[in-house]
């Protein structure tokens, strides 16, 4: 038997000359082969600790021992009964900080955990590369109830898959003009491929999930409408809504929201501009300001549009960066400069209306706050300067009251979320369930699927047990 490696298997990615003017995907995945190689180095654990700390609960040790056996099929029938969207999650989900965290190799001197994520992306794409999805064959059973997901995001994805395979007539309704939620308009095609994003949905199409897009539920229909036409409804509108650092200059060209410049970029193509109708300007010096996933997606992206000089300006430590880690290292990779322990408290005028540089402040860390986290505090007389055309904030998104305006009948949190039992789903509303961002606030695309798994079980029970019982009201 081969030795066990003490380093993951290393992985292809583009390298970081190349990549950072292209919008290609950055990691390219492993081979079969280099895939068996990784998979030998688990250990086949009883009770692995890795299953346990997957929001989805995974068979972890279960599909990696198809992947060493070379039975890509077997491995993918294990990841198809936890998950439909494998290929999204093993590139965007936060790995080392839930099953490679734990895992047991990797507590081992000298280890490096197993990497979970590079060989579910390696079986995912597999099966979207080898399996035909259009022939999963749906059942001729009556349908059990018609169910209403508003928000094609990955939880509303996962909720309408799971409840198509437990014979339920499901209608997505999704405000944009395409589906997918934050993993089509917000993260970046150099993590991930829209594409890739295409298939897992068209996979849950072919379960017998219809989604019909341009649909603003709340404008173009109402919740009455739904309530009366929907055995039961899944909110997953999630939490799109900038917030802003509401600092002087705020209006000035050249000051952008994360959201826009992603949706820009992302959903808009405005990378190819005039080819896209959507125009993005062209700049030299960037500014982005916060520390998140979405700060380095803003941040690289700036750079594929040609930027001389991209900078992050975060107010904490690289220690508190909430980034994942392998994004991190990518963004110093592509040249992203760093202010840590910054803030910025007014951007400058040229006099003009446009924004030409970013005043800040340095920050010390104080007494931790809340969160857990030590809190930044300003260190007087430390103001300074960076020369900026643009500048993005991406410092956390809330919830779009577009829908929630509308039906003020359904309670929401002191945050202006929907309160929702994480156990279940359930709302203050019977047959309305909500899950993802939209209750816990932005999160990750894998606690937003995990919402959306409980949630269907949830459905289910409650469209059975109501049909049992006639009711008057529908829902
Ligand atoms: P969303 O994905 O936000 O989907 C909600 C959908 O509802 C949207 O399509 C929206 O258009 C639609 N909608 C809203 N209102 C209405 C309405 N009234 N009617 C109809 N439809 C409506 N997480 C990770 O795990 N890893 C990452 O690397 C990562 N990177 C990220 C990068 C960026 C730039 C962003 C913004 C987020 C990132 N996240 C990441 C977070 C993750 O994407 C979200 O937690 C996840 O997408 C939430 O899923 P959701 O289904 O709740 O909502
Ligand atoms: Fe394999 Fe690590 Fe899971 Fe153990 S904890 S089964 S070594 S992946």
């Amino acid at each position: 038997m081969a030795r066990r490696s003490r380093t993951k298997t290393p992985i292809a990615e583009q390298k970081p000359a190349i990549r950072k003017s292209n919008f290609d995907e950055v990691c390219l995945g492993y081979t079969i082969e280099e895939g068996q190689a990784e998979a030998i180095r688990c250990l086949q654990c009883k009770n692995a600790p890795c299953i346990a700390s997957c929001p989805v609960m995974i068979d972890i040790p279960g599909f990696i021992v198809a992947i060493k056996e070379g039975n890509m099929e077997a491995a993918a029938a294990v990841l198809g009964k936890y998950t439909n969207l494998p290929a999204i999650c093993g590139r965007v989900c936060p790995q080392e900080k839930q099953c490679e965290k734990v895992c047991k190799l990797g507590m081992a001197k000298n280890f490096e955990p197993v990497a979970i994520g590079k060989l579910e992306r390696l079986v995912a794409d597999w099966a979207l590369e080898n399996q035909d999805f259009t022939k999963l064959i749906q059942s001729d059973q009556p349908k059990i109830g018609k169910i209403a997901v508003i928000g094609s995001g990955p939880s509303g994805l996962t909720v309408a898959g799971d409840l198509a395979k437990l014979n339920y007539e499901v209608i997505i309704y999704e405000a944009l003009h395409e589906s997918g939620g934050v993993l089509t308009y917000g993260i970046p095609e150099f993590r991930l491929p829209k594409r890739i994003v295409k298939k897992e949905i068209e996979s849950i199409e072919a379960l017998g999930v219809t989604i019909e897009t341009n649909v603003v539920v709340g404008k173009t229909i109402t919740m009455e409408e739904i309530i009366n036409e929907f055995d039961a409804c899944y909110i997953s509108v999630g939490a799109g809504a900038p917030n802003f650092m509401g600092i002087p200059g705020t209006a000035l060209n050249g000051v952008y929201s994360s959201s826009e410049y992603l949706t820009r970029i992302n959903l808009m193509h405005s990378y190819d501009f005039p080819n896209y109708d959507t125009p993005i300007k062209r700049s030299k010096n960037v500014v982005v300001i916060g520390g998140g996933n979405v700060a380095m997606d803003a941040a690289r992206s700036a750079k594929r549009l040609g930027a001389e000089k991209v900078s992050i300006v975060y107010r904490r430590s690289l220690e508190e960066l909430p980034a994942r880690i392998e994004e991190y290292h990518h963004s110093v990779e592509e040249e992203i400069e760093y202010y840590w322990l910054t803030n910025p408290i007014e951007y400058i005028n040229n006099g003009n209306g446009d924004l030409n540089g970013v005043k800040c402040i340095e920050m010390e860390l104080g007494e931790p706050d809340e969160s857990g986290r030590r809190r930044p505090v300003p260190i007087k007389n430390s103001e300074f300067i960076i020369e900026a055309d643009t500048v993005i904030e991406a410092i956390g998104q809330g919830s779009n009251k577009v829908l929630l305006s509308t039906f003020p009948e359904l309670k929401l949190t002191k945050w202006g979320y929907i309160e929702a039992d994480p156990k279940t789903g359930a709302t203050s509303i019977p047959g309305i369930f909500a899950g993802g961002d939209i209750v816990t606030g932005a999160a990750t695309v894998i606690l937003a699927m995990g919402a959306g798994k409980v949630a269907a079980v949830e459905i289910d029970n409650y469209v059975r047990e109501k049909k049992k019982t006639p009711v008057t009201t529908k829902v």
